[in-house]
Parts: structure tokens; C-alpha cells; sequence
């Protein structure tokens, strides 16, 4: 095939590729509040969420953070985003369960925590909220499901929420819209290396 037969045929394609991605664009034309979860073993989860954070924040809107399981109190997305103007910080978790080692306490943080949540689920002012590690109560069943999703589902029409922790339920990857696994691949605590400033916390 000549290079003028090979640059037409390749024109054709990207034009035939372009139909189909304008009219896939064109189709999705509805804006909504959108809950995502972020899940699975990999590494990415929290980082991704804080991401979508520092977006919301360059569109000037108001957001809100909750971080449910605290392994340590010096985290740069902490040190950053908390000084941001139009940023609500809230840090719920008293550490990993094997370290408080007490399952009334951990009950009685994670559902005084959920009201906590609940100020930033009915504030129609705030756009974006990252619940983030919100998956380990509901797992270990310190929080009710069915309150969460109830609350989810009451909360302002447009407020965006991101859910990250591993293992998340069924029931709320139903809930949501948009639902991404990340897999572990390689990570490499396993090679002995130890969490890393800026990469890890
Ligand atoms: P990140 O905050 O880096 O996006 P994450 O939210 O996906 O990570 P978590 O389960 O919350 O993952 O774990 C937080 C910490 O554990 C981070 O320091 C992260 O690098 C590390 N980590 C994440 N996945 C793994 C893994 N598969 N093996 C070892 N350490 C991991
Ligand atoms: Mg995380």
C-alpha cells in the first residue's frame, strides 16, 4: 500500500472513530451529583480522591472532608487542603481498630463521626465531599449501611460525594454511579521500602 493509500485509510478510520465519540458525547448530556467509590487493593484510592478535591477547588467550589480511619495525624493532603479557603476538615477515626483495641469506642467515634457527616450531606452549598476510608465501619458494622445510603440518597441534588476504602459493599457500589477497582499490582512496601512523603502521606 502506497503512503497516500495507508494516510486516506487512516483518515477514514479517526473520521468513522469521531462519529461514534461525538455522538457518545452528545448522548450524555445530563448533569447530576455523582457518587463515586473508589475500592479494591491497589494503591490510588485516597490520592484519586483528593485529586477530584483539588479540582473542585480550582471550579471556586466549596468542599468537605472526612476521614474516617486516621493512621497518622501529619498528612500532606491534611497540611495542604485544611488551610484552603472553602475546605471543611474533619478527622473522625481514632486510629486503626487494632491499635485502639476498644469495639465500644470505635462505635460510639464512628456514629458520632456519621453525624458529623451528615452537617456536610445536607449542605447544599458544599459541591464535593470525600468520605474517605468510610468503608472499614461499614465493614466491621460500627455504621448501618441502610443509614448511610439513606443519607447519601437525601443529599442535595448536585453535591458530588467520593467514598474510598477497600472492600466496599455491594450494596453502595449499586448506589453509585461510578465505581472503580484499582488492583495491586506491585507496591513497594512489599520490597521493604517505607511509606514515602509525598507519594504515600
Ligand atoms: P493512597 O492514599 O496512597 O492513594 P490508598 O488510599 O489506595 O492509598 P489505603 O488502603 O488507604 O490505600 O492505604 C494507605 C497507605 O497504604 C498509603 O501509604 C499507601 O501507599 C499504602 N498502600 C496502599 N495500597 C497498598 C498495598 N497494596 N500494599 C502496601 N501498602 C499499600
Ligand atoms: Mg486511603
Amino acid at each position: 500500500m502506497s503512503e497516500s493509500d495507508k494516510s486516506s485509510r487512516h483518515r477514514q478510520r479517526m473520521q468513522r472513530k469521531k462519529t461514534v465519540v461525538d455522538s457518545a458525547i452528545a448522548q450524555a448530556d445530563q448533569d447530576k451529583g455523582l457518587l463515586l467509590v473508589l475500592t479494591g487493593n491497589g494503591k490510588g484510592k485516597s490520592s484519586s480522591a483528593f485529586g477530584m478535591l483539588a479540582r473542585a477547588l480550582g471550579h471556586g467550589m466549596q468542599v468537605g472532608v472526612a476521614q474516617f480511619v486516621k493512621g497518622r495525624s501529619d498528612t500532606g493532603e491534611e497540611g495542604f487542603f485544611s488551610r484552603q479557603p472553602g475546605v471543611t476538615w474533619h478527622v473522625l477515626g481514632e486510629g486503626f481498630t487494632w491499635e485502639t483495641q476498644n469495639l465500644e469506642q470505635d462505635i460510639a467515634t464512628a456514629q458520632r463521626g456519621w453525624e458529623t457527616v451528615r452537617t456536610l450531606l445536607r449542605d447544599p452549598a458544599i459541591g464535593l465531599v470525600v468520605l474517605d476510608e468510610l468503608t472499614y465501619p461499614l465493614k466491621y458494622g460500627w455504621l448501618e449501611l441502610s443509614t448511610v445510603l439513606d443519607d447519601l440518597v437525601a443529599r442535595p441534588p448536585m453535591q458530588h460525594v467520593v467514598i474510598t476504602g477497600r472492600g466496599a459493599p455491594d450494596a453502595l457500589c449499586e448506589a453509585a454511579d461510578t465505581v472503580t477497582g484499582l488492583t495491586d499490582i506491585k507496591h513497594a512496601f512489599r520490597a521493604g521500602i517505607r511509606a514515602q512523603p509525598g507519594v504515600d502521606w
